[in-house]
C-alpha cells in the first residue's frame, strides 16, 4: 500500500511488533500492512526513522522526457526506477 525509501544506512527497517523490513536493491521498502506504514510515518515525526521518505511523497505521475531510458529510450514512469523493457538504471534511480 506504500512504499518508503530507505537511505543506505538503514540496511533494515524494524518495527515495534519485531516486523521487519529489508530494502530492495534500489533502497525501497513496500509496506502493506497498514499500522506499520503509519508507525514509519509517525516515527519520522519522531526523528527515530526520520531518513525515511514516502515514495508517494515525492514527485508525482509526471512521464517526460528526464526519465527516459538512455538505453532503449522507453518513457518510464516517475516511479520507476528500473526501465521495465531493458532493465537499464533510469535517470530519476534512487542512487546507492
Ligand atoms: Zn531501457
Amino acid at each position: 500500500m506504500a512504499d518508503f525509501v530507505v537511505p543506505p544506512s538503514n540496511y533494515e527497517v524494524k518495527m515495534k511488533d519485531g516486523t521487519r523490513y529489508l530494502p530492495s536493491k534500489s533502497g525501497t521498502i513496500h509496506v502493506e500492512n497498514r499500522r506499520h506504514a503509519d508507525e514509519i510515518r509517525n516515527s519520522k515525526a519522531k526523528n527515530r526513522l526520520d531518513m525515511i521518505k514516502e515514495k508517494t511523497q515525492m514527485s508525482s505521475m509526471d512521464t517526460g522526457p528526464d526519465n527516459t531510458c538512455g538505453k532503449c529510450l522507453f518513457a518510464a514512469h516517475a516511479f520507476q526506477t528500473d526501465c521495465p523493457r531493458c532493465g537499464n538504471d533510469l535517470p530519476r534511480k534512487v542512487k546507492g
